[in-house]
Parts: structure tokens; C-alpha cells; sequence
């Protein structure tokens, strides 16, 4: 059975008050279950017989995929009351945005930040509702046996003075940051996104960063952003994440990093997005796509269809005759992408060697770890009372090594930094190994691409835009926005 044969009614009613922890309940293969709540905007009948008089009924446009894009281009459809289906292979909405709650720690899958100055973010979503906690604005950067701060002037100007000499960088290194702000803040992002380009370590070259800066600092702050110490991403996420950060804060939301893909679906119909159904295939024919799903279910489209899903994925589903989409198979897309390992562990409060809500970074140049911090410092709601999270990020898989190995290096490196009496009373709690973290930014790139690639198909995700939450909600909007200019369904404003 499939459901193109079946009637299906849609009455859009906007509702905003949908309970997401609900949804994921309710909504985990339901594809052929009639809806029966008296909110609901889609409703599947039963399938019609030989003889019926129904016309079968698709929906408008099918989203595949509900990470940050794909639910960002069902908010904006929803927002001109354009029917559509939001899928998604995964028991959650968020993608890679995922938060894990494991006996009242909260433990994101990876290490994420989300910076209040993204400029789209500002736009659609609810910061206070996120109850945003704030990072201290700079790092602790771990070099030559010690901790030295490295400070934002404009935030913490005391710590900022009394850094300048440390020997992380020179003070001409710390002139050349405001300079670099300052160039930054007066470009538009879509000036900065579309510059010329280098790697992001030719830049700092070239602008005259010294090398223990480089090193010290850059390496592990940017590559901890960017999964690569190396510093080969272009220098046009450099300056645009730059500029962010300038422009606002590090946080953490205080339910979790999936706070924020949750927020996005809770705008939505909630019987519009569909768990736990995985994308097969996509056809085109007599002005109608056709969606396979690996259950065998087939859903149609009458407007389009959004492919919102990440690089590797889209590849694979898009590779084929339908569109010249990628010159690079799934395999090469994944052999160079970005990957990152986070480890966690747990102990007491009152034993957390710091109490600052700061950003550790690994600045000695030896070791396995990039950056670590006490994500209770930040955020106390990522831990049980009494008790502290520490978060540990690697750069790269480690696949040849096992989680306990890397447990034990980590605990003997930490050891060095605070002390083998402090990092002995930590608890293990969980490993998480992200292969596919970001796709490969590294020059040339293209972070403006068009998401449109064939009649009524659109593509979007941080591949097409910048690998960031940002880039993720922009290319997501921009998708939805050429179907809805494509159908000439864009409100009159
Ligand atoms: C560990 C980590 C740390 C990060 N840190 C930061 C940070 O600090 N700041 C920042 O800005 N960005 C960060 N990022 C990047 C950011 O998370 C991503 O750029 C963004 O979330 C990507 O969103 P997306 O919608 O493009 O893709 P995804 O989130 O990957 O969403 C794709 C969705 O498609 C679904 N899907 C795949 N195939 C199918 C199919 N065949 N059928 C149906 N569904 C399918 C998947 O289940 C998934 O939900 C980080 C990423 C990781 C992994």
C-alpha cells in the first residue's frame, strides 16, 4: 500500500502551542494513521477503492530532512500556509543538533556554541525563550605547563590589559585582533562570504599574525570551531564567524543545544513532520514527485521537493540521472569531511577546579585534546544538583582507537592540566563520535550556492551555505523561498 492512493485532506490552522516532547511521541511511524486530533492539518482516509470518486490528494511540498535547514524552510512554507511534510530517518527533529539527557546531565552530541550574533538566528528564533548562558567572552589557553587568559577588550578590558603580555601572542598581536575586528564589523556578511579567499592560516599570515599566536591561540580556538587545526577551512568563515563573535556572545541553551531545533518545531503543524522515515528515492514525472521511502511508502509532491539533508546523504539520494547535483561520490564527500570525538565525564561540584564559565583550549602543541570546559560552569541545568559536567573534544575520528583508550589518554592528559588528584575523582559518562560533524570549507568554495538544481527540486544544508547553525537556517529559508518565487506564491508585501 502506498499512499499515493489514499485521500488526503489538508486545512492548515496554525497552532502554536504543540508540546515537541509529545510529538516525538506520537508521531513515530504514523504515515498511514488517520490524524484524529481535533487540531490537526493533515489527514490521511483510507485508501479509496477501484470504484471510488475521490482524487487521490498529495501534499504541496515535501521537505526531506528536519535538521536546522530543513525545519528553517518548513517554518518559512508555514509562514505562507504552503501544506507540506516534513521527514526525517531519525527519531528527533535537530539533525545534527541533538541533545541527550542521561541521568539528569544534559550531553549534546558534540561539543556546539551557538553564538547569539548569527544573523539569521536573530531573526527566527526566541533567544530569551532559549534562556541562553553565556560563556565568558575569550579563553583559558593551556601552554608551557599553565593557563594563560586570552580576553576579549571590549568585554572583560582588565583581563584584556593584563593579557597582553602573556605568551600566547605579542601586543602587536593583539593590536592586529582589533584591527581584524574592526575590518570585519564594517563588511556585510555577504561581502565577507563572497571575498576573495585563502585558507584561514594563509590570512592570518598575511595580516601578520606571529606564529606562537597562530599556534597558541588560533589553532585550537578556530580549529575547535572548524574540526580542523590545520586552518585550511577558507578565510571566509573565518571572517564571518569572526565578525560573530564579535557581534555577540558563546552560549548554551539551558535545556540543551536542541533546544533550538525543538523551538523551530513548535511552530510547525505538528502532524506536518514525520520521524522515523527514511528517504529511498526521489522521481519526476507528469509535473509530480514522487518520494520512496525504505518502508516502501510512497509519498508525492504537487510544488516540489526540499532535500534537506547533509552532504553525504544528498549525494547518495540525489546521484542518478535527476540532476547533475555533485561531482563527488558519498565516499569522497566523506573522506573529506570534518570530525570531531566528545567525551564526558562527571564529578562533584564542589571538586570543579574553576568556577569561570570558561572555554579551555589545548595551546602546548602535544597531546590528543582541542578544548575542554565545565559545561556546568556555563549552564548548572546540564547537570543533577551537586553534580558537574566536563565535556572533552578531540578533532578528528580516532577510528583506530578504542573509546577506552582514548578514556585513559584523556583523563593522563587533563591529569597534567589540573592535577591527577582532580581528574581521578571524574566519572566516565559517554562517548560521542561524529564523523560527518561538517563537510570540507576549504578554498574553493562556494557559500552562497543556488538551492534550486531542477524543476520543483531544491536542496539545502550547510554544504550549499556556511557549515554553521547560521549557514544551516539561511540556505533552509533561501530553499523554501525559490519554490515559493518558483510557484509565484510569495505573499504580496
Ligand atoms: C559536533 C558538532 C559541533 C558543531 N558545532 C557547531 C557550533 O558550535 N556552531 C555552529 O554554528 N555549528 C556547529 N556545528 C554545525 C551545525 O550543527 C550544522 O552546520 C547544522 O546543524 C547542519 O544542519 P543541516 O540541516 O544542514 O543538516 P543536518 O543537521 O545533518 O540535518 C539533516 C537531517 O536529514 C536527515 N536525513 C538524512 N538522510 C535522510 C533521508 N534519506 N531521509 C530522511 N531524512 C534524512 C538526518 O537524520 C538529519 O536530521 C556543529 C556540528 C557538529 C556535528
Amino acid at each position: 500500500m502506498t499512499i499515493t492512493t489514499q485521500s488526503l485532506n489538508f486545512s492548515f490552522i496554525p497552532h502554536h502551542t504543540f508540546n515537541h516532547r509529545q510529538r516525538h511521541h506520537h508521531h513515530h511511524r504514523h504515515l498511514l494513521k488517520p490524524q484524529t486530533k481535533p487540531h490537526a492539518q493533515l489527514s490521511l482516509t483510507t485508501p479509496p477503492s477501484p470504484t471510488s470518486q475521490t482524487t487521490p490528494t498529495t501534499t504541496k511540498v515535501i521537505i526531506i530532512g528536519a535538521g536546522l535547514s530543513g525545519l528553517a524552510a518548513a517554518v518559512r512554507l508555514h509562514s505562507d500556509n504552503i501544506p507540506f511534510l516534513l521527514l526525517d530517518s531519525s527519531d528527533a527533529v535537530g539533525g545534527r543538533v541533538r541533545t541527550d539527557s542521561v541521568d539528569g546531565f544534559l550531553l549534546d552530541r558534540g561539543f556546539q556554541i551557538f553564538i547569539t550574533g548569527y544573523p539569521e538566528a536573530t531573526k527566527v528564533l526566541d533567544y530569551k525563550a532559549l534562556n541562553l548562558q553565556k560563556f565568558y567572552s575569550g579563553a583559558k589557553v593551556y601552554y608551557n605547563g599553565t593557563f594563560h587568559t586570552v580576553a576579549d577588550p571590549l568585554r572583560h578590558f582588565t583581563d584584556a590589559i593584563q593579557s597582553l603580555t602573556n605568551p600566547i601572542g605579542s601586543v602587536f598581536d593583539k593590536s592586529l585582533i582589533a584591527l581584524t575586528r574592526l575590518r570585519v564589523l564594517t563588511q556585510s556578511d555577504d561581502q565577507l562570504l563572497t571575498a576573495d579567499e585563502t585558507s584561514t592560516v594563509d590570512l592570518l599570515q598575511r595580516i601578520g599574525f606571529s606564529d606562537s599566536i597562530v599556534d597558541r591561540f588560533f589553532r585550537p580556538f578556530f580549529g575547535g570551531i572548524f574540526f580542523d587545526r590545520e586552518l585550511e577551512t577558507t578565510s571566509r568563515l573565518f571572517d564571518f564567524i569572526f565578525k560573530c563573535l564579535a557581534l555577540g556572545d558563546n552560549t548554551l541553551p539551558a535545556n540543551g543545544i536542541s533546544a533550538i531545533p525543538n523551538q523551530l518545531a513548535a511552530k510547525l503543524p505538528p502532524s506536518s513532520i514525520i520521524l522515523n522515515s527514511k528517504a529511498a528515492s526521489i522521481h519526476y514525472s507528469d509535473s509530480t514527485y514522487t518520494v520512496k521511502l525504505t518502508s516502501g511508502e510512497v509519498l508525492t509532491s504537487e510544488y516540489g521537493v526540499i532535500v534537506a539533508v547533509e552532504q553525504p546523504e544528498a549525494v547518495k539520494l540525489l546521484a542518478g540521472e535527476l540532476v547533475n547535483f555533485s561531482n563527488y561520490s558519498k565516499e569522497t564527500v566523506l573522506l573529506h569531511a570534518r570530525s570531531t570525538v566528545c567525551l564526558y565525564f562527571s564529578t562533584e561540584r564542589s571538586k570543579v577546579p574553576v568556577n569561570d564559565p570558561v572555554l579551555f583550549i589545548n595551546g602546548s602543541g602535544h597531546g590528543i585534546v582541542n578544548n575542554m570546559f565545565f559545561a556546568t560552569n556555563v549552564a548548572s541545568s546540564y547537570g543533577p544538583p551537586g553534580k558537574a559536567l566536563v565535556s572533552v573534544s578531540l578533532i578528528g575520528l580516532y577510528e583506530d582507537e578504542s573509546d577506552e583508550d582514548l578514556r585513559v589518554k584523556v583523563i593522563e592528559e587533563l591529569g597534567s592540566w589540573f592535577g591527577p588528584d582532580v581528574v581521578s575523582l571524574w566519572t566516565y559518562l559517554r562517548t560521542y563520535r561524529v564523523k560527518f560533524a561538517q563537510p570540507n570549507q576549504c578554498p574553493p568554495t562556494d557559500l552562497k550556492k543556488n538551492p534550486k538544481v531542477g524543476v520543483g527540486l531544491y536542496v539545502c544544508g550547510d554544504y550549499r551555505t556556511s557549515a554553521t547553525f547560521d549557514g544551516a537556517l539561511v540556505s533552509g529559508r533561501e530553499a523554501a523561498e525559490a519554490l515559493l518565487k518558483d510557484r509565484s506564491l510569495v505573499r504580496a508585501s
